[in-house]
């Protein structure tokens, strides 16, 4: 007998089909004798939805308001799978956040959980009722309904697995498993059997849109076993694990990437102590998020040139600032491109092996692709490269890596 929790993302629950399909699967989990909390997603689209009446109501919201909104939608599926359990003659109830409760802090729209008491759902599990959670939301401590920023039900799934000491907690989509790379993008793309947590890290905060980068972050501090895989289908997916668990370890275990980036360079800003921070300080109290930075060497030590990277969708927020600030930052000209791509490699392989950036870099080399910015962490590469490169890069580094499948 085993304690999970079980996740069911928005593809899973799109409709009540669906709701039928994945109350299938609690109910064989609750007949082998596990104990089973539940936590689902909005059903596909929802979320999207109610973001979309929040921004044609008011278009500088009340963010207490845009939860009250959003918030909604998992507790549409959570009521609705608890009664699909229940005609499945599988003892069940819905639970909202703040029944459990989870307690958040005060950011509405994208809170962090603090604490889940377990008191309430702890004797209902273990008298074998199956608690169906409300994902992405909790309460704030002035009692107001907090959400925990898109994506968020994998990151309530994973604290309550930490807090309820569960045994496994799977997460089910529509894909089945982690991949090396988009299989969209390369078809000889391997699915993964186990991935640490680390390297989950990575890929999830480097484009790999599978889980919620908080929620990996947080099953690795509590050392959470996750396991993604499909509701369709009935096979194991991939295991989210810590590194020791992983017996062959490769150098490299993924490449994952992100179209959301866009370049700025300032042109000749002055060579001079105090120049990083006139730049950065505007960009980060207009909450723009400054990710790769390269300044190249000046010629005659008295100008250079500053460029890196923020978010697609903060490009226009930053230039407006440096604009702003241009008399203090001095310099001469603003070049903004959002025709970029982040390729990063991933593996923790890379500690102990030498040569894995060269490979990298004469591989894009080889394919006549310029690397425009490059960062580097213990157990990634990152390079910026041209948008229209994205799958040559992508296919080309899949099989200088050894990644591909064989057939
Ligand atoms: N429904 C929320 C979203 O679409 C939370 C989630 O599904 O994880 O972002
Ligand atoms: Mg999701």
């Amino acid at each position: 007998m085993a304690r999970i929790v079980m996740k069911f993302g928005g593809t899973s629950v799109a409709d009540l089909d669906r709701i039928a399909n994945a109350a299938g699967r609690v109910k064989r989990a609750v007949e082998a004798g596990d104990e089973v909390a539940v936590v689902v997603s909005a059903m596909a689209g929802v979320t999207n939805q109610l973001v979309g009446y929040v921004d044609k109501t008011s278009r500088v919201y009340d963010a207490r308001e845009y939860d009250a909104v959003v918030a909604s939608g998992e507790q549409v599926t959570a009521g609705l799978m608890a009664l699909r359990l229940q005609e499945l003659g599988v003892a069940a109830r819905s639970w909202h956040g703040w029944q459990i409760p989870i307690r958040t802090n005060e950011v509405h729209g994208k809170a962090r959980i603090e604490e889940i008491g377990t008191d309430n759902l702890d004797p209902r599990l273990k008298s074998g009722e199956v608690a169906v959670i409300a994902g992405f939301q909790g309460v704030s401590p002035r009692g107001r309904i907090t959400t925990l920023g898109r994506g968020g039900s994998d990151t309530t799934a994973v604290a309550l697995a930490a807090a309820l000491k569960a045994d496994r907690c799977d997460i089910y989509t529509d894909v089945d498993g982690v991949y090396t790379t988009d299989p969209r993008i390369v078809a000889k793309a391997r699915k993964l059997e186990r991935i640490s947590h680390e390297e989950m890290l990575e890929m999830a905060s480097l484009g790999a849109k599978v889980l919620q980068t908080r929620s990996v972050e947080l099953a690795m501090n509590h050392g959470v076993r996750l396991q993604v895989l499909s509701s369709f289908e009935d096979k194991p997916g991939t295991l989210v694990v810590d590194e020791e668990e992983i017996v062959e370890q490769q150098v490299v275990s993924g490449i994952a990437y992100s179209r959301d980036e866009a370049k700025i360079t300032l042109v000749k800003v002055a060579d001079k102590p105090g120049v990083a921070a006139s730049i950065f300080g505007p960009l980060a109290d207009a909450a723009v998020n400054v990710d790769m930075i390269v300044q190249s060497v000046s010629s005659d030590g008295q100008r250079t040139d500053m460029t890196f990277t923020v978010a697609k969708t903060d490009l226009d927020r930053a230039v407006k600032t440096l604009e702003e600030n241009r008399a203090a930052i001095e310099y001469e000209q603003l070049i903004a491109d959002p025709d970029v791509v982040k390729i990063s490699v991933i593996g923790v392989g890379m500690r102990s092996h030498a040569g894995v950036a060269q490979t990298m870099f004469r591989t894009l080399a080889e394919k006549g692709i310029n690397i425009q910015v490059i960062s580097t962490s213990e157990i990634k590469i990152s390079t910026l490269v041209g948008e229209e490169y994205t799958e040559l890069a992508i296919r080309a580094l899949h099989s200088a890596y050894g990644l591909d499948t064989a057939a």
